[in-house]
């Protein structure tokens, strides 16, 4: 199976009100857990490169690495998304290159950390859009900023100052035409989100509903949606590592999410940890071990079993067999009507 457009994967998750993982990749390996997963448990999956994995990987590697995926999972449908354009340039070479999806994050001004006003964010994203539909790749946007950063990428601003406003969100959807919309309900990128168990007031599910009153037909995304849950910390922990004490975002709030119109959710940092974890056991445990494929081999696996996990919980697992992908050049008709 070539790889799909994201907008068919959530056109599909909608229709079966599930939700579908986007899992950051870097390496061969980490494709490999992910796409080892989706295989045993039946699910279409969403696969993400960050700006800097496209440079760490020098962009052919990845795409490559890709096209294996599909010759090796052919039964998966896999769509291949640009995490946090900075700009139409960034989105327009990921087309280029091959990728299904793109986002085009205009929350923020190119240098991916000063937020920028409503106006532009309009003008770079319905850029990218007639660009990306022109061509039947798929586009995310984002509304509203949100904490912490990662990659090099974000405002680094308190998560709660600058939230999603639903009603703007539906001229926004208006005037840019985007596919998915991604949305600040008080999550944060990285590992430290929260200092305590997330209640209704620092993560304000709230907002997706209201969101999803006002935009039924558009796919919501949640960013920052790693769990960073306790059993991962102590790992590390155990094996030497020192992160300090910190809380994500429970997978149950995530469910709500996807209740309520959230069809695509990024983790990263929960498969970060789960590889480090595991590497930091092997080589705790056999100081005497050179090999690196004695260490990657337990991390790949270690990576697969959170992936696993979160598509049984969001409930893409099942699916990959539910239906034809459409190719991108019949995608292209899709927007035309
Ligand atoms: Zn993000």
């Amino acid at each position: 199976m070539p790889m799909v457009s994201m907008r068919q994967l959530l056109d599909e998750a909608a229709k079966g009100g599930y939700g579908v993982g986007a899992f950051n990749v870097n390496n061969m390996e980490q494709i490999q857990a992910i796409m080892e997963a989706a295989r045993e448990t039946k699910s279409p999956v969403i696969i993400q490169a960050s700006r800097g994995a496209r440079s760490y990987t020098n962009d052919r590697f990845l795409y490559h690495l890709m096209i294996a995926a599909t010759e090796v999972y052919p039964e998966i449908p896999v769509a291949l998304h640009q995490d946090h354009g900075n700009s139409p340039e960034t989105c327009i070479s990921a087309i280029e290159m091959g990728f299904t999806s793109v986002m085009m994050d205009g929350s923020l001004m190119a240098d991916g950390k000063t937020p920028a006003s409503f106006e532009y964010n309009v003008e770079v994203t319905k850029k990218v859009v007639e660009y990306a539909h022109a061509r039947g790749v798929t586009v995310e946007g984002e509304l509203g900023c949100l904490g912490g950063v990662e990659d090099g990428h974000g405002a680094d601003l308190d998560a709660l100052a600058h939230l999603t406003d639903p009603v703007q969100a539906i001229e926004f959807v208006e005037r840019t035409g985007i596919d998915a919309l991604a949305v600040a309900i008080g999550t944060s990128h990285g590992a430290y989100k929260f200092s305590k168990k997330p209640t209704g007031e620092v993560l304000v599910m709230s907002r997706i509903e209201q969101i999803h009153k006002n935009l039924p037909a558009t796919h919501m995304v949640m960013h920052g949606s790693s769990s960073v849950p306790q059993e991962l910390q102590d790992m590390i922990n155990n094996y030497g590592g020192k992160m300090n004490p910190t809380f994500g975002v429970p997978v149950e709030e995530i469910q709500l999410g996807i209740k309520n119109g959230v069809r695509k959710i990024n983790v990263d940092t929960d498969n970060r940890m789960a590889m480090t974890g595991a590497i930091r056991k092997v080589l705790m445990e056999h100081p005497e071990h050179f090999d690196p494929r004695d260490y990657m081999k337990p991390a790949r696996e270690a990576m697969k079993q959170v992936v696993k996990a979160r598509m049984l919980a969001f409930g893409q697992a099942g699916h990959a067999g539910d239906y034809e992908p459409i190719p991108l050049a019949e995608m292209i008709g899709y927007y035309k009507h």
